[in-house]
């Protein structure tokens, strides 16, 4: 990746990923305990700036051999999200991506295998922008470009 995206705010900023340490240190500031359960998740979801759902952690942790049930990972989850830590994307009813991301960006949404991936802010820009309602200000503005194969030209059959 060429991309010089790198998010300035939030726990994955270092490009190693953060230590154990500063994982503790980041559920401390946010007011959390560091659970074993916490440090685990968030190590996961938090070693690089990435996009993940809660089965695909869960199943990161078993496959280091321990044993978790779902919902304490979705629990986990949800408290980190709560706090801060990690920001909840409800892609539909059914799938919540977590994002170790934690400021406002931009997506593309494969819709074949519900894949994010982040958009260097750079390459969007607006050209017109709607009037916001009465007493109301932009606190984010996020994009979703969501992605399809590209669908065969239909050509006339002779
Ligand atoms: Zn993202």
């Amino acid at each position: 990746m060429t991309s010089e995206y790198s998010p300035q705010q939030g726990p994955a900023v270092s490009a190693e990923g953060p230590t154990r340490d500063r994982i503790i240190e980041q559920l401390h500031l946010h007011g959390l305990k560091p659970t074993h359960q916490r440090v685990r998740v968030a190590e996961i979801l938090m070693a690089a700036p990435t996009h993940m759902t809660a089965e695909q952690i869960l199943a990161e942790i078993r496959r280091a051999g321990e044993r978790v049930s779902k919902a304490t990972v979705y629990n986990t989850l949800k408290v980190l999200a709560q706090r801060g830590l990690v920001r909840q994307i409800h892609l539909d009813p059914e799938r919540s991506v977590y994002d170790s991301t934690i400021v406002p960006h931009h997506h593309f949404h494969d819709l074949e295998t519900g894949e994010l991936r982040d958009i260097d802010p750079n390459d969007i820009a607006f050209s017109r922008f709607p009037t916001l309602p009465e007493g109301m200000e932009a606190e984010a503005i996020e994009v979703v470009i969501r992605l399809r194969k590209k669908r065969p030209v239909e050509t006339p059959s002779a």
